[in-house]
């Protein structure tokens, strides 16, 4: 089988950037960082079996750990791996770009929304070793407004304005939402007036609800993306320990994405979905302007990548599916998941020339699709209206 993934290089469609850590890690700073727990004391015991097993330990960690043993050479002994580790990383951004390089990570889109306090673009570019595209997250300009303006009147307009102004700079791709984090993907259509009544609640406690603020301020954002021919980027299915997992599921989005004036609006499923992948991919299949990043599940999902991928793929078109991560807080994030996503995608690419689905060279061709060519083709008229401007 001539399948190989290896050398095709990967772009990381949706992560976060990062800063060095301020001191070196230990066993449980080192898990905290690298866990989608935003509960602070999830690995405070000390108590770690012989086996380097520690409560609250699960797949995605252990395979972090195994791999970075054999990155650094070292026991595959958690504790071994945290020592090697604060070794290398002394240096963050030579061990960032050799973790890069040894994953072939060409490129990324970065949300620098999260996390806050916001982590200067150019700053992570120096870690990273090459320049990023930026996706921007609208709940920040929406709190920023908020806290200036004191009518729903100043503060649409001044929030459509920033928007629409942010989507000419050249390395801007898109708009995001994180609404799953708030009131849900259920967005209602605009309805004004409810909107402007649910703004003095929303400038009292910007965390709050406000469904009809946020549903208009989501219309709003894909009006800009469709007026300037950039992506809107939706997080879809989990997230961090505070997502709204009851009003996370792609299925809620269906009727807004079905409405006439954006069938010709991008959008981007940020974590297809998960644990509602295949919803995702059903709308990616109905829907010609409707993509899926596979962020998040893979690497959290641990050894769930060849599933995940395979599931997908149920209904998903191929040129539809695009690499990602969700790194969010260290450099192992996106590398482990690039090193899953190959190793992965590569095994089930041959179980489809295996059963004469297709042949190789189809195969090989669709892996290459969704590590970079579905990005290239998916982002080649926002990246051309960024050079216009
Ligand atoms: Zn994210």
């Amino acid at each position: 089988m001539s399948i190989n993934l290896q050398q095709v290089p990967a772009v990381d469609v949706h992560c976060h950037p990062f800063v060095a850590p301020e001191k070196p890690h230990t066993v449980e700073s080192f898990l905290n960082t690298l866990s989608l727990s935003v509960i602070p004391d999830m690995f405070t015991k000390q108590d770690i079996s012989e086996n380097g097993i520690v409560p609250g330990m699960n797949m995605y960690l252990q395979l972090t750990i195994r791999r970075l043993a054999q990155f650094f050479q070292c026991e595959p002994h958690i504790e071994a791996v945290v020592e090697a580790r604060n070794q290398h990383a002394e240096d963050y951004a030579n061990y960032t770009q050799s973790l890069y390089q040894d994953a072939n990570i060409a490129g990324m889109i970065v949300d620098y929304g999260y996390p806050v306090p916001h982590i200067p673009k150019a700053d992570f570019e120096q870690t990273a070793g090459f320049h990023t595209f930026e996706i921007y997250r609208i709940e920040p300009v929406m709190e920023h407004y908020g806290a200036q303006c004191k009518t729903f009147t100043e503060f649409k307009q001044a929030y459509y304005d920033d928007l629409l102004q942010t989507l000419q700079r050249p390395d801007v791709v898109g708009l995001k939402s994180i609404i799953a984090y708030r009131s849900g993907l259920e967005v209602l259509p605009k309805d004004e007036d409810k909107a402007a009544d649910a703004y003095a609640t929303f400038r009292d406690n910007t965390r709050a609800a406000v469904k009809p603020l946020r549903d208009y301020c989501m219309h709003l954002a894909m009006e800009a993306c469709t007026e300037t021919n950039k992506v809107m980027h939706i997080h879809t299915g989990v997230g961090d320990g505070e997502v709204v997992l009851p009003k996370a599921s792609p299925s809620l989005l269906i009727d807004m994405l079905r409405t006439p004036k954006y069938s010709q609006t991008k959008v981007h499923f940020v974590h297809g979905g998960y644990p509602w992948m295949e919803e995702a991919a059903f709308i990616t299949s109905i829907l010609p302007n409707v993509y899926m990043d596979i962020s998040l599940q893979i690497p959290f999902a641990g050894h769930g990548a060849k599933r995940i991928l395979s599931t997908v793929f149920e209904f998903a078109p191929f040129d539809k599916v695009m690499f990602g991560s969700d790194c969010f807080s260290a450099p192992e994030m996106n590398w482990l998941a690039a090193k899953l996503f190959r190793q992965d995608l590569t095994e089930v690419l041959e179980t489809w020339v295996e059963r004469d689905y297709m042949d190789e060279h189809m195969a090989q061709e669709i892996g290459e699709m969704v590590l970079y060519r579905n990005f290239e083709r998916v982002y080649q008229d926002a990246i051309v209206a960024c050079s216009d401007a």
